[in-house]
């Protein structure tokens, strides 16, 4: 006898990258920002925790959607803070879709909306993409008109290239939501201030943002959407009421309000991305053109599974990502490759100890 519902009996649950809580690894697996955050979120942080930590925060955040609506040239009323970029997405499914909704995502792409959509126990299905990472719209087109969600993560993860608006624009489910997961918005070749969001199809679209990789707070858990005020309202009534602490509201206000120290690591990481990209090309390596933090990259000849074990016991951890069993089923339109290493862009440093590394592996 089970005493859980029937969709937690079926889930598998979602398993994040290993988080190794010692120190003396080149961590290289979950995206995170090798920099740390600005001085100035510190000391918001600090001054906060003086503060009322007895009295409940403001519910709606109000400080941070006044900071955010300041940097994206709209009224705070378009800004919902949330618990983490995950909680965006939990907090949408809630508000729109109903048992007998389909949620859509493309494929390979981030596993969790596949697992929130079980866990809500609606209908999910897989967008699939073609092996250069486009859409095929001809071919989707029919599970996409009957979306209720499509949640799109651009630039997407595992591959981190980024699909160019038109294409956005034109996959807006006739009759649902558009979430266009900018989770590595900040990283992008010209990063947008949310311009997806003016003109017609902007009514059925939800950016969601974090703050967990370009603004270096994995740790703090802050993720906010973005939609017209009319979406959020809704959004409003389902999430939790006091979602975002104390001192998350206060980093993340200090935070986004100190776009220099942001802008500065993500100089450094893009430099770093292009050194790195370079060099996997000269050790034989096939990487996917990045505009994220990371790089999607496969090895002609070698197992992927072997090269990410033998990095890890030189402890540098890289994510293994193996997308081929599920999509086993399909046909000739899944990617030709659809298992290979993800890695984070760490320090100049750190990258130079994987490159090194890298280089013994592969000769
Ligand atoms: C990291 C990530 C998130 C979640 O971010 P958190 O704010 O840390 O919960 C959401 N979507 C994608 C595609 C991500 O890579």
């Amino acid at each position: 006898m089970s005493l859980f519902r029937p969709d937690v009996d079926a889930l598998e649950g979602y398993v994040p990258g290993e988080q190794p809580q010692e120190s003396g690894w080149v961590k290289l697996n979950t995206n995170e920002n090798p920099y740390p955050p600005s001085p100035r979120v510190v000391h918001a942080i600090q001054q906060a925790s003086q503060g009322r930590l007895n009295v409940y925060p403001d519910p709606l955040g109000k400080g941070f959607c006044q900071a955010a609506a300041e940097l994206f040239d709209l009224d705070p009323e378009w800004i919902l803070p949330a618990n983490g970029s995950d909680e965006n997405l939990t907090i949408i499914i809630r508000t729109f879709a109903d048992k007998n909704d389909l949620i859509a995502y493309p494929y390979p792409s981030y596993i969790l909306y596949e697992t929130l959509a079980q866990i809500q126990g609606t209908r999910h299905a897989r967008l699939r993409l073609e092996p250069d990472w486009s859409w095929n719209l001809k071919l989707n087109r029919p599970l996409i008109e009957q979306s209720k969600i499509l949640f799109v993560p651009n630039p997407n993860s595992p591959s981190g290239n980024h699909w160019d608006h038109d294409i956005i624009r034109a996959i807006v489910p006739p009759a649902g939501v558009l979430v266009h997961d900018e989770a590595y918005g900040d990283f992008v070749d010209e990063p947008h201030r949310m311009e997806l969001l003016h003109g017609e199809s902007g009514r059925q679209m939800i950016v969601t943002r974090t703050l967990s990789k370009s603004y270096s707070l994995a740790g703090i858990r802050f993720g906010f959407c973005v939609a017209h005020p009319d979406l959020i309202a809704g959004m409003r009534k389902v999430k939790d009421s006091y979602n975002c602490n104390t001192l998350a509201l206060a980093a993340a206000e200090a935070a986004i309000r100190d776009q220099d120290w942001m802008l500065e690591n993500r100089r450094k990481i893009l430099g770093t991305r292009e050194r790195l990209e370079n060099s996997l090309t000269e050790l034989g390596f096939n990487p996917v053109p990045s505009q994220a933090n990371f790089v999607w990259v496969t090895h002609p000849t070698i197992s992927h599974e072997e090269i990410y074990q033998e990095l890890k016991q030189r402890r540098i951890l890289v994510r293994y990502m193996n997308f081929a069993s599920a999509i086993a089923a399909s046909n000739e339109h899944s990617p030709a490759t659809v298992n290979g290493l993800r890695i984070t862009i760490g320090t100049d440093d750190e990258i130079n100890v994987l490159v090194e590394s890298l280089t013994e592996i592969v000769s």
